[in-house]
């Protein structure tokens, strides 16, 4: 892996949502990791092999879809569309976490059955990146029957997320607390589903049953797409401390609604970032650009507050070490601009017009893996690579 140098950013945004700008025009990426972040003149670029001039564009880091319903590979049987998480990498996706495998035809139901599609999927997309994509796979339905033992075995193989719960059998918190507290006491991270009945066969989840339930992810607080009502949504805001998560294919107008209350309470670093797709409403590419987008343009979030949403603040709940432009973390790094045409003169003022910011350059692990997206807007500004 070349050591590389990114010189001539014009706005380094950070990840971290207490600090989301940088000073600074450039970084070094040494063994896929971050090495060094600061003004190029004052870098030690001994034994650079690779520079890319990013020319005076953005860096971010690479977003964090919190929300995917993958099944195995870059295939989802819920759209029948092949390479669904490729497109999503052309929408500056790095990594994408599921939710649940729930589309896998003729997905078993029993504990048996539940825990090998689990064990299955996290090993498989372990092993294989979609185009480069990481995907954390392989999240356990809850289904009745499980016990403490399971979750030992699951975290042992690989498991590290509990997929939103409602999805499976298990949908009262009576049976849920037990089973959250066990894979929480594994390490595992854990979602659940809010508000109404999205597909046939998941459930409606009020403010109490997430209380009762304790995970640590209130997925789709704007509904996912029927959401909760306003009061319910408000009680999770001000009762709990729990991660938020900001839906794409959810509810519009809750999102507005959830944001007034979250802004007040100067809670944006419980706000997370998730596509929920492949689902119904479809797949969608572009789907965390478009929440940034709308969060920043019709929400009064600062666009780079809300990359942070879609990034820093998804890593830290998640434990992964991406997501921050920091020193010793992967360098998953999206380059975007304003695109062309946009009354936006960089990609941060072009987000908070509304418009959607033109991808120049995707990398993952300090690899270039796409140039200017297929799926954006073409950016104003281009790179230069030189070897
Ligand atoms: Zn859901």
């Amino acid at each position: 892996m070349p050591k590389l140098m990114i010189k001539n950013i014009g706005t380094l945004v950070s990840g971290d949502i207490s600090n989301p700008l940088l000073t600074g025009d450039a970084l070094i990426v040494e063994g896929g990791l971050i090495q060094a972040i600061g003004r190029e003149k004052d870098l030690d670029v001994r034994g650079i092999e690779q520079v890319i001039d990013a020319g005076k564009m953005t860096l971010t880091p690479g977003l964090i879809d919190s929300h995917c319903h993958p099944v195995l590979g870059d295939f989802t049987p819920r759209q029948k569309m092949l390479d669904f998480i490729e497109s999503s990498l052309h929408g500056g996706v790095t990594t994408a976490i599921s939710a649940g495998e729930v589309h896998l035809p003729g997905r078993p139901k029993d504990v048996a059955g539940t825990k090998a599609l689990a064990i299955l999927a996290a090993k498989s997309f372990a092993n294989a990146r979609p185009s480069g994509v990481k995907v954390l796979g392989g999240s356990i339905i809850l289904e009745p029957g499980l016990q403490e033992k399971d979750f030992e075995e699951l975290a042992r193989e690989g498991v590290k997320v509990v997929a939103e719960i409602g999805l499976g059998g298990v949908k009262s918190p009576k049976e849920a607390a037990p089973m959250v507290k066990w894979a929480k006491k594994c390490g595992m991270v854990v979602m659940m589903h809010t508000g109404g009945t999205s597909i046939p066969g998941s459930a409606t989840v009020s403010a109490d049953d997430v209380i009762a339930t304790d995970p640590d992810i209130v997925s789709h607080i704007n509904g996912g797409p029927t959401a909760v009502s306003f009061a319910e949504a408000e009680k999770l805001i001000r009762k709990t401390a729990l991660t938020l998560e900001i839906a794409h294919c959810g509810n519009s107008k809750m999102i507005v609604d959830v944001m007034k209350i979250v802004k007040e309470m100067k809670a944006y670093p419980r706000i997370i970032i998730g596509n929920d797709a492949p689902s119904g409403t479809g797949v969608i590419p572009l789907g965390i650009l478009r929440v940034i987008n709308f969060l920043a343009s019709l929400c009064g979030v600062k666009a780079e507050e809300a990359i942070a949403m879609a990034t820093g603040n998804t890593a830290k709940v998640y434990r992964l070490n991406r997501g921050v432009i920091e020193v010793g973390r992967e360098a998953d790094l999206v380059i975007m601009d304003a695109p062309l045409g946009s009354v936006g003169k960089d990609a941060l003022s072009a987000i908070e017009a509304g418009d959607i910011p033109g991808i120049a350059a995707v990398l993952i692990d300090g690899r270039m893996k796409i140039g200017v997206s297929r799926n954006t807007p073409p950016p104003n500004g281009k790179i230069a690579i030189s070897q």
